[in-house]
């Protein structure tokens, strides 16, 4: 079927209800329809070009329409495409869970399927709540959490995350928890180890207080992505790591933004030697070609669940239709043997110290700017009423949006996070698209906020 462009648009108007999405102002605008990519551009049906500087909402890897990761679906998919993990296995599925345990920290040995970041957080929380009922540990049935933590949107996943304007609306369905603050250096009032301290000082109140009943401190590892590319104080998670140690708590690390050389390793855990008990990898798994995601866990959690038959209450009862699925495992694979050719991530740190000494020259003199900030490819660039006094805009300036806009206008396909203009590319960006990148950007502060 061919349809006409214009009518495409109006059908998206009418039909498609777009995610975090304002529907009531989405149709003000000429819609963008991608019909291609190639590299790190994506094309519309009106023949514009968009470099793509979210990485496709931060999961693409090596850009778009990708030989070797083409390939490797097509040859699934000649096979076979999709087949359950219930009780079935499949050759991809086994074949990445072996080579996902060989990369990940030390100690996660076994691979529980889902679908997408959500999913693989809901199977982390029931793993780690079960963990305990089995070790006959019953009271442990909380979850401690970071303020502005981002979790995904299921029930359990926004329970678990701190966001009021995506959250809040829901509160009658959600689980109690416990929150502590966020170290965010930018909005702290000391220096980023008193920053650190503070937060690690607020987890111990909890854990003293309400350990016995914490099953597991959740958190983003170095970066938490939604909340504005919050970057965390050095030391922080393996403060937290120690205080679950000392409380006997279960860590559960949300890698799904950070892993997969976001971060500039392969997981961001490894800056800082951590090993949780529980981990979720989603986002930049398949080089964000398919949704697939992953909850790792180690021997000690995976040993609890053993023996017994059905009734036991041993079994972990969890599963999804696509679990495991062939064509996203096949696709997973080929981004890891890419990895390996390019030497991902280790041979990325030139081109993350050009992009960052690019973002200081072009943008650290701006008025409106008041803070640039980021780990690896994550980046945050804040924008502020006053830079001295760090005074915020009002949400009616909406200027993160009015920014962005300005930037899409220009070519180059962004979204904010409230007042954060975001910078979370394919790791193959090349420093040419990183000067266009930086410099459009620039152009769009100046031009709606002046320099
Ligand atoms: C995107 C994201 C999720 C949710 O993943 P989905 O695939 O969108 O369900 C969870 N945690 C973090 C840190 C994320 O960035």
């Amino acid at each position: 079927m061919k349809v006409e462009k214009e009518l495409l648009k109006e059908w998206d108007k009418t039909y498609v209800w777009h995610p975090f999405t304002q529907m009531a102002e989405y149709v003000k605008f000429d819609p963008i329809i991608i019909e291609r990519g190639e590299g790190c551009w994506l094309y519309d049906i009106d023949g514009r070009k968009y470099l793509d500087a979210v990485g496709s909402i931060w999961c693409n890897v090596h850009g778009h329409n990708v030989k070797e990761l083409n390939e490797a679906l097509i040859e699934q998919v000649n096979k076979i495409a999709h087949s359950t993990l219930l009780g079935l296995s499949n050759v991809p599925a086994v074949l990445l869970a072996k080579r996902i345990v060989d990369i990940a920290p030390k100690g996660l040995n076994h691979v529980f399927y889902s679908d997408d970041g959500s999913t693989a957080m809901e199977v982390a929380l029931k793993m780690a709540y079960q963990y305990w009922q089995l070790k006959g540990e019953k009271k442990r049935t909380k979850f401690v959490k970071l303020d502005e933590a981002y979790h995904g949107d299921t029930v359990g996943s926004v329970s678990i995350g701190g966001i009021d304007l995506f959250h809040s609306m829901f509160r009658e369905l959600m689980f109690e928890t416990y929150k502590i603050p966020s170290p965010h250096p930018y909005r702290f009032d000391g220096t980023p180890e008193e920053c650190r301290d503070y937060a690690l000082s607020k987890l111990e109140e909890v854990l003293e207080k309400h350990g016995e009943e914490v099953a597991a401190v959740v958190l983003e590892p170095l970066v938490q992505a939604a909340a504005g590319i919050i970057v965390h104080p050095e030391g922080f998670l393996k403060g937290v790591r120690e205080l679950c140690n000392k409380y006997n708590v279960l860590l559960i690390l949300d890698e799904v933004a950070t892993g997969f050389g976001k971060t500039g390793k392969m997981f961001a855990c490894e800056w800082e030697g951590v090993t949780p008990d529980i981990m979720a990898i989603s986002k930049g798994l398949t080089a964000g070609y398919m949704p697939l995601a992953i909850t790792l866990a180690t021997d000690e959690v995976y040993e609890a669940f053993w023996g017994g038959d059905y009734g036991s209450g041993k079994t972990f009862f969890h599963g999804h239709t696509f679990t495991g699925n062939p064509l996203g495992c096949a696709v997973a694979l080929a981004n890891l043997d890419l990895f390996e050719k390019k030497g991902y991530p280790e041979s990325l740190k030139p081109k993350i110290d050009y992009l960052y000494r690019k973002l200081y020259e072009e943008l650290s003199e701006l008025k409106h700017v008041g803070d640039i900030r980021g780990k690896g490819f994550m980046v945050g660039i804040e924008l502020v009423k006053d830079k001295k006094t760090k005074e915020g805009f009002s949400w009616k300036d909406d200027v993160g949006r009015r920014v962005s806009r300005r930037i899409v206008e220009k070519g180059v396909f962004t979204r904010p996070l409230g007042p954060v203009l975001v910078i979370m590319p394919p790791l193959a960006i090349s420093e040419e698209e990183i000067d266009f990148m930086v410099k459009t950007y620039r152009d769009a502060i100046v031009e709606v906020l002046g320099n």
